[in-house]
């Protein structure tokens, strides 16, 4: 199934007993009960780790097309308004030597920071429910809580899963923490941030900029920010490239086969 697909045990019954396995082509699961499914047996396997490369790349792509303006010198230069190259046309800011504070240091997290500290010299700051020792020696990161990674980065990239604890994470009071000249990049899943809050945090100006790949009442959109310039909006197609597609839904396809033959699904949850 895909994530738009809500698997609750009211659809795990009407398949009957015979269904076996939910194999979603997604990495995030927030859109099947996993509890319905323990209760009733049935196995649930997901998509990680392929789309890791991509999810981060479009995630910088992101963090570049919002510092540097791209979208909006599209649209000017398109509109014929480019008369003359000036000084103080369109500036936007760097990414080299600034902080990037990663929200949920995961697979994707990790990658994104990855990027960051090798490819652009940020500064990296994190915050996650586990401490990673390790990629703090590797990448110069720093681990701190919550509050202090938004109060000290200029760009800000959410990535920990969609659950109970990470509903609303970003809401006013954590907008209102993060320095005015900040972004904030989302391509986890929509409901982590609180978007009408996130639209008056923009029109503002108690943050700079955003940029969007999820929403939180996705396919619909807070219809302020379709009004912004200072928002880029993508329609969740972080992990949509040619290979990443194709290698998501071999995956799930195998996750099926391999647990319809009775052996364990390469990427089964243990819920
Ligand atoms: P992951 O499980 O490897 O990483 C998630 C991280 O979040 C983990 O390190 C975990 O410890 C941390 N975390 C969990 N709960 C937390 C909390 N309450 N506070 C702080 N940290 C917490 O997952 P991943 O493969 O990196 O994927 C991350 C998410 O990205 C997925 O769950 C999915 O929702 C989203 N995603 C979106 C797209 C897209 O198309 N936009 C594509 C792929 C994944």
């Amino acid at each position: 199934c895909l994530l738009t697909d809500k698997i609750d045990g009211e659809v795990m019954d009407s398949f009957g007993p015979q269904l076996k396995i939910i194999a979603n082509m997604a990495v995030g699961f927030d859109n099947v009960d996993t509890q319905e499914a323990k209760k009733r047996g049935i196995m649930i396997a997901n998509t990680p780790g392929v789309l890791t490369n991509t999810v981060a790349e479009h995630t910088f792509a992101l963090m570049l097309s919002i510092a540097h303006r791209i979208p909006e010198a599209d649209k000017f230069t398109r509109a014929g308004k480019y008369e003359n190259w000036a000084p103080m046309l369109m500036l936007g800011n760097d990414l080299s030597g600034k902080t990037l504070g990663v929200v949920g240091l995961g697979r994707i997290g990790s990658r994104v920071a990855h990027h960051a500290a090798r490819g652009f010299e940020m500064k990296v700051l994190y915050y996650d429910i586990n401490r990673n020792e390790e990629f703090e020696k590797e990448f110069g990161a720093v681990y701190m809580p919550l509050d202090d990674v938004l109060k000290q980065s200029d760009f800000i990239s959410i990535h920990v899963p969609l659950l109970d604890s990470t509903r609303h994470l970003i809401n006013p009071e954590k907008l209102k923490l993060m320095k005015p000249t900040a972004y904030l990049v989302n391509t986890s899943r929509g409901p982590i941030v609180d978007e009408a809050a996130l639209a008056d945090a923009l029109k503002n100006n108690v943050i700079r900029g955003a940029a969007l790949d999820v929403f939180e009442f996705e396919p619909k959109i807070t219809p302020e920010l379709l009004t912004l310039d200072n928002v880029i909006l993508t329609p969740h197609i972080a992990s949509a490239t040619e290979e990443t597609r194709s290698n998501m839904s071999a995956l799930a396809a195998n996750n099926i086969i391999e647990g319809l033959e009775g052996r364990t699904p390469p990427n089964l949850l243990k819920n």
